[in-house]
C-alpha cells in the first residue's frame, strides 16, 4: 500500500499532518494525549484522517 500524506483536523483547531497513515495516527495520538489527556485509538485517528 502506497504511503499517502494525510491530515487530521482536531476539533480544537490543531492541524496534524503526516507523510503516511502511521505517522499521522502517531502524531494525532501524541496530540490527543498531551493536549487533551485523551487516549485516541488507531481507528478513531484514521476515521478523522483526510488526504492532505
Ligand atoms: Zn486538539
Amino acid at each position: 500500500m502506497a504511503d499517502v500524506a494525510k491530515v487530521i483536523e482536531c476539533p480544537c483547531g490543531a492541524i496534524i499532518e503526516g507523510a503516511s497513515d502511521n505517522e499521522v495516527v502517531a502524531k494525532a495520538q501524541q496530540h490527543a494525549k498531551s493536549t487533551h489527556d485523551m487516549d485516541l485509538s488507531n481507528e478513531q485517528a484514521l476515521a478523522m484522517a483526510r488526504p492532505a
